[in-house]
């Protein structure tokens, strides 16, 4: 399943197959997704994916904003704090963010302040119908105790959510192409907002 569904998100998206070589990223992806799902994650951290493969903290970032060109693969949320009670919320899109309303104290946080985005973090869900196969999968062929103890001893503390700080770090190729549409849209939402925003202040 996950073979189909990255070959497809590879033919669409040209600039991620060139900086992401299928040969070598598709078995990366296959044994991340397999033993972050049996370790229970719902979400996919680029930090573990680094840490697990040697890869630098920017690369990661960008593969999977790379792979959040397919909703089959990943799916992006927002994540944000409220500064106000400090309850979590989980936002599906931009125009969430941008309107956020504390579903708890019914606090605006937006309208005052620019630095808000700031404090705005990505996460990459795994997408259910995945989870699910992989989850069914692991049930016939369990990983070895080796990865489990491996992952569960020095990866576990790391984030799963990335800053938006980050992200706008990770947007471009070396050769200075977008890695994703997805990465091209969240970028001009951000600067479309900054620029709402600075007109308020
Ligand atoms: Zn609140």
């Amino acid at each position: 399943m996950l073979f189909k569904k990255l070959e497809a998100l590879y033919n669409d998206n040209k600039n991620l197959a060139k900086a992401y070589p299928f040969d070598e990223y598709f078995p990366l992806l296959q044994l991340f997704i397999s033993k972050e799902v049996a370790l229970g994650s719902e979400y996919l951290s680029p930090y573990r994916f680094a840490l697990f493969f040697s890869k630098p903290t920017k690369d990661a970032v960008r593969f999977f904003l790379g792979l959040a060109d397919s909703e089959e693969i990943v799916e992006t949320l927002y994540k944000y704090e409220c500064d106000e009670c400090g309850t979590i919320s989980i936002l599906k899109d931009e125009e969430a963010l941008f309107n956020f309303k504390c579903k708890q104290c019914g606090f605006r946080d937006h309208l005052v302040k620019t630095e808000y985005l700031s404090e705005v973090k990505l996460l990459f869900r795994i997408n259910e119908d995945l989870h699910d196969e992989v989850k069914a999968n692991l049930k016939n062929n369990p990983l070895s105790d080796k990865i489990e103890t491996a992952a569960a001893n020095s990866e576990r503390g790391l984030e799963e959510e990335v800053s938006l700080a980050s992200i706008e770090e990770s947007l471009y190729t070396d050769d200075n192409k977008p890695i994703s549409s997805k990465a091209l849209q969240i970028k001009e939402k951000l600067d479309s907002y900054r620029r709402i925003m600075r007109m308020r202040d």
